[in-house]
């Protein structure tokens, strides 16, 4: 695989579904893969890029920021409350916002800052007990807590169970979404991101697919 040819297939997918073009992000994933590939994807054109660690990150970002100018870098790994400040100074959005403790943090620091990168709320679909996430059925009232902080969420982000079909989660996702009156769907990555164009997502997370396997230090 490759960039141009997972855009292609982001394509037909959007086509498929009926979909305008233009409305799917893809987000290309670059956690832990080495410098070289990642520098090549940017001199194809990429710009959307996301990452699992806020120090990673920091490492990486500013710099090629300075090289290539404007690009969108997303966190969509678990953010500690204790590295919150360090992420919305260096992130264009936030893909896992999932707890009232992190909703306050971002919430002293947006007043702050007069800003706050986009919100996605991460909803446990499976239910999972080892899964991050906000429950489904604790979502409409968390999102009522971040609003009455004056946060904005923008959408929700589901990583669905590993051994499941994931288009039933990506569809119970986009009815939450819908429901709830949010515009973004942060689902999809290398292995089912067609079945979540299916489903609505306005962003897909694609990293393997894109870059190689990665090799986990
Ligand atoms: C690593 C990661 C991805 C990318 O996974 P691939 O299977 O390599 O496409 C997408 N979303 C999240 C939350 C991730 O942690």
């Amino acid at each position: 695989m490759s960039l141009p040819d997972i855009r292609n297939r982001l394509a037909a997918a959007v086509a498929a579904a009926g979909r305008t073009p233009g409305t799917v992000t893809l987000i290309a994933v670059s956690k832990v893969q080495p410098e070289a590939r990642v520098l090549a994807v940017l001199e194809q054109g990429q710009r959307t890029f996301g990452e699992n660690y806020v120090q990673e990150a920091a490492a990486k970002w500013p710099g090629w920021r300075q090289t290539f100018g404007p690009l969108q870098v997303h966190m969509i790994g678990p953010l500690q409350t204790n590295k919150a400040k360090q992420a919305v100074e260096l992130f264009d959005a936030i893909h896992t916002l999932d707890r009232v403790t992190l909703a306050e943090k971002l919430a002293r620091l947006a007043q702050t800052r007069g800003t706050c990168p986009q919100l996605f709320i991460q909803v446990n679909t499976g239910s999972e007990p080892q899964k991050a996430g906000v429950l489904p059925e604790a979502l409409d009232a968390f999102l009522r807590e971040c609003r009455a902080m004056d946060l904005t969420p923008f959408g929700l982000m589901c990583i669905p169970p590993e051994a499941s079909d994931p288009l039933p989660h990506f569809q119970m996702l986009a009815a939450m979404a819908a429901r709830n009156g949010l515009s973004g769907l942060s689902m999809g990555m290398s292995g089912d991101f067609e079945a979540a164009i299916t489903a609505g997502a306005t962003h897909i997370r694609v990293g393997s697919a894109i870059f190689g396997d990665r090799n986990y230090p």
